[in-house]
């Protein structure tokens, strides 16, 4: 790892994707972190035309930085589609300056957007792995999980339903065969409790009696109770 001066106010550290540009100390809105510095390529000499690297910073058609050296420590920021700094350009100074755009703590990485052509290039393919990125896709898995979830329970209800129909009909059919259908008489004096229905004016008379006399021993019983 490149030696940096301990007053400034980053480090090169582990990130998701490898390296990265971490803040030790509290950075300010607009304030400039590091420069992106490297020899300058010439897109009209053949030999710098032919040079292919991941830290080719294009300033316009004809120049280009060449960021790969060891000593460019900007080279160590990686790429955010939501960053809290950004790269300053100025191509007629042939210059660029990486800038923080939002107050950035210690221990925050330090990231700004490479842009579309590099995002096209190299993080499309493989999956861009920056926070927001990343965010989006824990979303995007927790949504599917719901959604499977909520499928499932969907299908469980239903087949207990057509279960549940199916028991029903089951006991339909059962009830239908023990019924004996030929004699219906019988099935009425199981009904007046079970006394065959052979003497049915006597049971009313016998009820009848019934009626009369208890009520009486009932009230005797009461008066006795609240006397
Ligand atoms: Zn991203």
């Amino acid at each position: 790892m490149p030696a940096i001066s301990p007053h400034k106010p980053y480090r090169v550290g582990r990130s998701r994707t490898g390296l990265g540009l971490f803040a030790t100390k509290p950075i300010k809105k607009g304030a400039k972190i590091v420069r992106y510095f490297g020899p300058l390529l010439d897109s009209k000499k053949k030999k710098d035309d032919a040079i292919e690297n991941k830290y080719l910073f294009e300033l316009n058609n004809r120049w280009t930085i060449d960021g790969s050296v060891r000593k460019n420590i900007a080279r160590y920021i990686n790429h955010a589609c939501k960053p809290n700094a950004e790269s300053d350009v100025s191509p007629r100074k042939r210059k660029v300056v990486i800038r923080a755009i939002k107050n950035i703590s210690p221990g925050e990485e330090i990231n700004y957007d490479y842009g579309t052509d590099y995002f096209k290039a190299y993080l499309k393919p493989i999956g861009c792995k920056c926070d927001a990125c990343e965010k989006k896709r824990k979303k995007q898995r927790a949504e599917a999980r719901a959604e499977k979830a909520r499928l499932k329970a969907r299908a469980e209800k239903k087949a207990l339903r057509k279960a549940e129909k199916q028991a029903a009909k089951a006991k339909e059919k059962l009830a239908a065969k023990q019924k004996p259908a030929g004699k219906p008489k019988a099935a009425n004096g199981r009904h007046l409790n079970g006394h065959g229905g052979r003497s049915a004016a006597g049971k009313v008379i016998a009820a009848k009696s019934g009626i009369v006399v208890k009520p009486r021993a009932r009230q005797g019983q009461e008066s006795q109770a609240s006397a």
